[in-house]
């Protein structure tokens, strides 16, 4: 393969700085330019010591006075500088013989870095120097975010080349918007070039808060876009079809319809947020065009039944239902309790689990295909290839945030009823082979189900009303009557042992304890003790209890074995990773034990702690934390534990989870696409956002080449991620 001529041609390998330009998705000039700097740093002037405080970060020309290197175990090479009006001490902790070269009593550099003060006066660590004198830089210098391997210098010379790029060719970054409403005050290519290059007069100040108009016309540009996208999204979906699953109220046969035969059999009454809820959910079904809807409840607050609901007026109407939970545990207890309820309806149901045996599988796909199960319950083996539905209408996904975006438009698509038809019926022609019989439509397309995502992670209703402006929220607000509250105590691991002895009185009245540790994965690497460990531990401390051990790496079949004992009520205590994490359901558990609590994200601690307080007795939950070899915890763990304590209600800690994180983060990229919302933040820049809502459907139907432009510009192909 040496000299084999197609070789000449083989691109050239990419060096390691442009594969990480590569990595930060900075491929097109308008990328660069885009790629704003994270603060500055202010070389224009030189600052004389006298008039500098404490935390500047400053530029001095000073004379090398003293230069010494400390004595003993850690050298340090001590540099003292007089600039005439004062004198400052430059301190390295590694350094070369160059740097003493360089830093020769007598010689005059020009150093820059922070100032600090201190009994020993002032003091710079680790500054940049050079020698004395040479020219100023004339703007501010940008410093950019970047990863290993991309030096600021290179990265700064490429980023101004985009954005030279981008100021010669005009087409590069035309104006998008339109004449409508407001006006941003600055232009885009004004905006950028300034915050690429800014004088040394700004008031850095409005720079870092992003304040200045400048930016300011970026996050509306951004916001703006994110809206735009949306909105398309919602108008397609709008325009795309689905079954209409009429509810129906009484049959001609004066039987019961499946739903309100279900309602009838359940062993409660739906509580008004459920009956709100369900009428939300049954109307959207009603319509031709596929739902869009997030349920949202807080753990325990019977968005199961819901779905079931749901489910049963889809199968009443013909078609097959189709329940995604993101764990096998998960799957398997939602098969259990629907094949409980719907069974004695004569309501056959599927079950798709990775770890199923080849011959169950096949027996499945089968049911599913001839459409004998109306209902259909799984992993993400749902969205595999070799399932076929014969005529899907509704996709429930449960935990909806636990899954990707990717898995959720694979489940939106490959639902589209006429797959199995595409060889014999071209795709543009004709009316969907399952649809309903209706007349033609000028345009067919295909049909889609309906989809209903679940989650107790609720967003915050600001959040909800603006950033998923094409996403419609059904909210339970309340929880099932009787349920007792649950007692939060944060409690320090060093008295574990009263925690224990707590555990054995709760076991010997009957009740059972959920002990939870952190991910066997990282204990070993932060040196936690783990979910054995801890097992063993307990085993040892309550003789005659049956304690059993669940954890991410045990075969699927010992798993199921373990939490099927703890359902039973013959395993006292279950020690677990955090595969308990979602919607496991035993209603006798009455105490929760989570250990290095201060490692758990806070909706997670939520969501562990709703295992509990689920049947009469009172429940209790203890967040054991430690805080290792600081002195205390950190203050961002001691806000989430605080919360925990403080309040039960799962919006008010998504709330404070939002006010700790910040939205970008609360949200992830997972769930929303929102991280990639670069600049603006949808908190502050609330007037901004009212702006870009109002702008974006004027922009649409007015402007609508504009429209396109304008998002592809700022999300390229990431458009996607949005409609998921
Ligand atoms: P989640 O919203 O967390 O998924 P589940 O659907 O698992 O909650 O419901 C939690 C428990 O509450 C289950 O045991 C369920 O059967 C029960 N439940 C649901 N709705 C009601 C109700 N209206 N009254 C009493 N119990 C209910
Ligand atoms: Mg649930």
């Amino acid at each position: 393969m040496t000299d084999a001529p197609s070789e000449t041609f083989k691109p050239k390998p990419l060096t390691g700085p442009q594969k990480a330009l590569r990595k930060l998705g900075l491929v097109r000039p308008i990328d660069l330019a885009l790629h704003l700097p994270l603060r500055y740093e202010d070389e224009t002037r030189i600052v004389k010591l006298r008039e500098v405080r404490e935390g500047d970060t400053v530029q001095i020309e000073a004379t090398v006075t003293a230069c010494d290197i400390t004595p003993g175990g850690r050298r340090q090479l001590l540099v003292t500088v007089d600039d005439g009006s004062d004198v400052c001490t430059l301190r390295f902790f590694s350094f070369y013989p160059s740097h003493q070269k360089a830093l020769a009593v007598g010689n005059r550099i020009r150093a820059r870095g922070e100032i600090r003060g201190g009994y020993w006066g002032l003091q710079m660590m680790h500054p940049t120097f050079k020698e004395a004198g040479g020219a100023l830089a004339v703007a501010l210098t940008p410093i950019y975010p970047t990863v290993a391997g991309l030096p600021q210098a290179y990265l700064r010379r490429v980023v101004q080349s985009g954005l030279n790029r981008v100021e010669l060719a005009e087409t590069l970054l035309p104006e998008t918007l339109p004449e409508i409403g407001l006006q941003p005050a600055w232009d885009l290519r004004e905006s950028l070039w300034f915050l690429h290059n800014p004088t040394p007069d700004v008031a850095l100040a409005t720079l870092e808060d992003h304040s200045h108009p400048a930016w300011q016309r970026l996050k509306a540009e951004e916001l703006l876009a994110q809206q735009l996208s949306q909105l398309t999204a919602k108008r397609e979906r709008a325009r795309l079809r689905a079954p209409a699953l009429a509810s129906v109220q009484a049959k001609p046969d004066r039987s019961l319809p499946l739903h309100a035969q279900l309602l009838a059999a359940l062993p409660f009454q739906l509580t008004s947020a459920q009956r709100r809820v369900s009428t939300e959910i049954a109307q959207d079904l009603t319509r031709p065009v596929p739902m869009h809807r997030l349920l949202q409840g807080d753990v325990g607050s019977g968005k199961t039944v819901v779905a079931a609901l749901a489910a049963a007026i889809c199968m009443e109407a013909g078609w097959q239902c189709a329940l995604m939970a993101p764990t096998e545990i998960l799957a398997e207890q939602h098969f259990a309790k629907l094949l409980s309820w719907l069974a004695p309806l004569g309501i056959k149901t599927a079950r798709l689990i990775g770890s199923q045996k080849p011959k169950e599988r096949r027996e499945m796909l089968a049911l599913i295909a001839s459409g004998e199960a109306g209902l259909v319950v799984g992993t993400h083996a749902v969205i595999q290839n070799k399932v076929v539905f014969k005529n899907l209408a509704l996709a429930i996904i449960d935990e909806q945030h636990r899954f990707g975006v990717a898995q959720r438009l694979a489940l939106r698509s490959k639902l589209t009823p006429q797959t199995g038809d595409a060889e014999s019926s071209p795709p543009d022609t004709g009316p969907a082979p399952n649809g309903p019989a209706e007349d033609a439509p000028s345009s067919p397309s295909p049909l889609e189900p309906h989809l209903l995502m679940m989650t107790a992670t609720p967003i915050p209703r600001t959040l909800a009303m603006s950033y998923y402006a094409d996403l419609d929220v059904s909210t339970i607000d309340e929880l099932p009557p009787g349920r007792t509250p649950i007692i939060t105590k944060v409690v320090n691991d060093a008295r574990r042992d009263e925690v224990i002895a707590r555990i054995h009185a709760q076991v010997s009245e009957g009740r059972q304890i959920y002990w939870v540790c952190p991910l066997i994965e990282e204990s070993e690497a932060l040196d936690l003790s783990n979910a054995t460990e801890t097992h063993a531990q307990l085993s040892a401390a309550l003789p005659g209890v049956m304690v059993g051990l669940l954890h991410s790496r045990m075969p699927v079949a010992e798993k199921k074995a373990v939490m099927a004992l703890f359902s039973a009520g013959q395993m006292g205590v279950l020690v677990s990773t955090t595969v308990i994490e979602v919607g496991v359901d035993v209603p006798n558990a009455s105490l929760m034990v989570i250990e290095h609590a201060e490692r758990f994200g806070l909706s997670q601690l939520h969501q562990l702690r709703g295992r509990v307080g689920r049947g009469a007795a009172a429940s209790a939950c203890v967040l054991l934390y430690s805080t290792g070899d600081a002195p205390r915890l950190g203050e961002t763990a001691r806000a989430r534990l605080k919360a925990m304590a403080e309040t039960n209600d799962g919006f008010e800690i998504a709330r404070r989870d939002l006010e700790i994180r910040g939205p970008g983060e609360f949200l992830g990229a997972r769930q929303s696409g929102a991280a990639m919302l670069r600049f603006a933040d949808l908190a502050t820049d609330t007037a901004l956002l009212a702006w870009a809502r109002k702008t974006a459907p004027l922009m649409l139907d007015q402007h609508p080449e504009l429209a396109q432009q304008h998002v592809m510009r700022w999300l390229g192909d990431k458009t996607d991620y949005l409609k998921a």
